[in-house]
């Protein structure tokens, strides 16, 4: 059977993919399969295309052309050397090198392609596309559309009819569209965006910040040195990236520039928050377009049943966030956003060539893990706000980390709890894990960084670390996935008690593994919590109220043991009353 591959002509990055005994698979050549959508020339006049384009991009701007795909449909002539050419042929060095990726792979000529395009691409648009394709030496079997790809990645071997919203925030475009799937058929309902809005832009607003930090402490305007705003660019994106799995990054950038001939280095902290703050009105103006892309295909949040990422600048935590809020469940980013519309035209490749259901790999974790911290509930202040690090669903290995401040001036110690749920107070979900971590001496506010890293196997290993010392402590949990299932979760939201000992060493450093138990005596959490915090004050108690709290305590677990939730209640508010008199 002759092959037909699938591509994702993207305006930053393009791949290619194909079915493997059947299971999509983006082709890879010694990288992660994402090939720069940047085109040059080398030092002898030879054609470049991806990552080596990519790389002389700061070096040599006039050799290298970027985001071709802007241009697609127009006349505009692009000078690249000394010759000029079309958009189309621009494109079709990519599609070039694509197809010669997949015919490296696949051992044998590949001629036929299912490429993929914008929903809003007009029918000129579309035809610069199939001619790119063409002069690069393949059949464009068929155009689809990217969120077309994106719902067929997630979808195919779904017989339901489902509603999916496709967020869509690469680089340099931004699409939200609408999308019906039934029967395995895929129908555009909307789409809308902005088409110059991407990471770029999130990355010049961090540009902005360095030059203006240069610019206060030497008193040097780098704004017009191409050089210098490259590499800034650069530290910039590298920042952002690193920011959607950190609560800050360090911005190092030495001999950035001279002055009296001195040579200046760049030292900057962003933290995640700050960047937030920085990008807050770009993403606010997204969700307007998610509320426009509803409105037009006539569907309330409550009928879309899915909401797929696809981009990379769908990793930032604040897009999920927002989304979750106006749409009310959750995204789904299992499927690598970067490659997810590569997989679908993939998927579509399968079809043409006559292979049904094919589907893809992908590993997720099923449970959310968090923490519990002070927040707020529904807008009532709590002590146990759950704060989720590593959702549900997400691609594994997942590594996340956040930063918690400290509530006194001198706090001793904070309690690092572990937990493994859906539910929106700490108390109703799985406690994992309880981790004692004594705290030096600091004003209320200092932020401690917690690291949670989960890998395939299901082992979650933790991290805290005290940011003005680098003081740490971490553990690891053995199988934080395996064990529970869906029912254990809500119906016994059952304790497993993760016990951590240890003691500082005068590196400040401990590292103890504890591996958690599981034992059919736990109690639900919210007991274990009273129950220790009732442990907490007996020491301090008279002898009456001590052997009270004791009863009251035993009330608790034999009610528990006997599954009398109702008489453990009464037990607990009766202790809690105990509590709350003795202070
Ligand atoms: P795309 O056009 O889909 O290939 O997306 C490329 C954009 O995603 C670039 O602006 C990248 O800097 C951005 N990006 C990639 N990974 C991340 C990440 N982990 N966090 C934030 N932005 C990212």
């Amino acid at each position: 059977m002759e092959p037909i591959i699938g591509i994702d002509l993207g305006t930053t990055n393009s791949e290619v993919s194909f079915i493997f005994d059947g299971v999509v698979e983006v082709i890879t050549d010694n990288d992660n399969g994402i090939v720069p959508s940047c085109v040059g020339l080398n030092e002898t006049g030879g054609v470049i295309v991806g990552t080596e384009a990519f790389n002389q991009a700061l070096a040599a701007p006039e050799k290298t052309i970027m985001s071709v795909k802007r241009l697609m449909g127009t006349e505009q002539q692009i000078k690249l050397g000394e010759s000029l050419f079309r958009p189309q042929e621009i494109s079709a060095f990519i599609l070039k090198a694509l197809k010669e990726r997949a015919e490296k792979k696949l051992n044998r000529p590949v001629s036929k392609a299912v490429i993929t395009v914008p929903a809003y691409f007009t029918d000129v648009q579309r035809q610069a596309t199939r001619e790119a394709g063409e002069i690069a030496g393949l059949q464009v079997i068929r155009i689809i559309n990217e969120p077309t790809a994106a719902s067929l990645a997630y979808e195919s071997s779904n017989p339901e009819t489902r509603r999916i919203l496709v967020f869509d925030l690469g680089g340099g475009t931004f699409d939200v569209s609408i999308v019906k799937i039934e029967k395995g058929v895929v129908e555009v309902l909307s789409s809308t965006g902005d088409n110059h809005l991407g990471g770029d832009d999130f990355d010049w607003k961090i540009v902005e910040r360095l030059a203006q930090q240069i610019r206060t402490e030497h008193d040097i305007d780098v704004k017009n040195d191409v050089t210098i705003m490259a590499r800034l660019k650069r530290a910039a994106e590298n920042a952002k990236i690193e920011l959607s799995a950190a609560p800050f990054s360090v911005i190092e950038e030495d001999h950035i520039a001279k002055k009296d001939g001195r040579d200046i280095h760049l030292a900057f902290e962003l933290s995640r928050i700050d960047f937030e703050t920085m990008i807050e009105t770009d993403l606010s103006r997204t969700m307007e377009s998610v509320t426009k892309a509803m409105k037009d295909a006539a569907v309330l949040p409550s009928a879309i049943e899915k909401i797929i990422l696809v981009g990379g600048s769908t990793r930032i935590p604040m897009v999920s966030n927002m989304l979750e809020k106006k749409i009310g469940h959750l995204p789904h980013s299992e499927i690598d956003p970067d490659l997810c519309v590569a997989v679908g035209a993939g998927m579509q490749a399968a079809r043409e060539m006559g292979i049904e259901g094919s589907g893809v790999l992908i590993d997720v974790t099923p449970y959310t893990f968090g923490t519990s911290v002070v927040g707020e509930i529904n807008g009532q202040p709590t002590p146990t706000m759950f704060f989720p690090l590593i959702r549900r669903n997400t691609k594994l290995p997942a590594r996340k980390s956040d930063v918690f401040l400290t509530m006194y001036d001198s706090q001793e110690a904070v309690n690092v709890q572990v937990c493994q749920g859906e539910a929106p107070d700490a108390l109703d979900n799985i406690l994992l894990g309880n981790y004692l971590f004594n705290l030096t001496d600091a004003p209320a506010g200092s932020p401690i960084v917690l690291n949670f890293d989960l890998d395939l196997n299901g082992i979650l290993k933790i991290k805290a670390v005290e940011k003005k010392t680098g003081k740490e402590i971490s553990a690891v949990i053995e199988n934080a996935m395996s064990r529970f299932s869906d029912q254990d979760l809500i119906v016994t939201q059952n304790r497993i008690n993760g016990i951590w000992s240890g003691q500082e060493n005068t590196d400040d450093a401990i590292d103890i593994e504890s591996e958690s138990k599981h034992s059919d005596d736990t109690l639900p959490l919210k007991y274990e919590e009273l129950i220790n915090r009732a442990m907490g004050k007996i020491s301090d108690a008279a002898e009456d109220d001590r052997d009270e709290i004791i009863n009251i305590i035993e009330d608790i677990r034999d009610a528990a043991t006997e599954k009398r939730w109702e008489d453990a209640d009464a037990s607990c508010t009766e202790l809690d009353d105990i509590l709350f008199y003795l202070g």
